[in-house]
């Protein structure tokens, strides 16, 4: 089972991901999170991706294929929660020549549809926690840690993201909407676009999607 969640910054890919792959037991890959652990070894490649990062732009395709790659390759799944990939046409079009190299098909793409002013909302109050990976909101009521600005499971500080500020938002949206945005109908063209509601709460976004998902058993 292959899925890919598509949606603008900050729509819930990262939360509803998480959530998807503890309930099917399947593997989440997050580019994101990829690129954010290679920021951890500040050599010359991390400083050249934070520049990106943080102007809000695309890193590279090539950059980003090869990551992908790696992961689909060299692991035992039985699916896979692609979050953050494909971001552009070039990529979805690697992605179908790599899945058909690896005999599997794509069986959803799940679009998380918000609009900009609930993104811009939800990125103020978004913390991680840099050990476990769990995503809270401190401006959302159940989405807060039970103790201030600490992780539930690990008890250690919550991070900010460093491009999780408006003025990279607003640039994060602009390269969304040249970029991935046409992917929505590139999908909806092949029949396997779900268009889910993400302004809802979390819990509400999740049963949105099983709904999608229990359908392809
Ligand atoms: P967001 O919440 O904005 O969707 P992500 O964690 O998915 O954030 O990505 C953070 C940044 O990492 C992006 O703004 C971009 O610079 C880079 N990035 C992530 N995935 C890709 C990709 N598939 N192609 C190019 N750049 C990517």
């Amino acid at each position: 089972m292959n899925i890919i969640l598509l949606a603008p910054p900050a729509a819930g890919k990262g939360t509803q991901s998480s959530k998807i792959v503890s309930f099917y037991h399947l593997k989440h890959i997050s580019t994101g999170d990829l690129l954010r652990n290679c920021l951890k070894k500040n050599d010359d490649l991390a400083t050249s991706l934070r520049e990106v990062m943080n102007a809000g732009k695309l890193v590279s395709d090539e950059i980003i294929l090869k990551l992908i790659e790696n992961e689909l390759v060299d692991s035992d799944y039985e699916g896979v929660v692609l979050d953050g990939f494909p971001r552009n046409l070039t990529q979805a079009k690697k992605y179908e020549e790599l899945l058909n190299k690896l005999n599997q098909t794509l069986d959803l793409v799940l679009y998380l549809d918000t609009e900009k002013e609930v993104l811009e909302k939800r990125i103020v109050g978004r913390r991680t926690c840099s050990s476990c990976g769990k995503i809270y909101n401190v401006m959302i009521e159940e989405e807060k840690p039970k103790v201030e600005e600490l992780c539930d499971n690990c008890n250690i500080s919550l991070t900010h993201r460093e491009d999780d500020n408006s003025e990279t938002f607003t640039k994060r949206f602009e390269t969304y909407m040249k970029e991935t945005e046409p992917l929505i109908q590139f999908y909806e063209n092949k029949g396997i676009l779900k268009r889910i509601d993400a302004s809802l709460s979390t819990e509400e976004v999740f049963n949105l999607i099983r709904k999608e998902m229990d359908l392809l058993k």
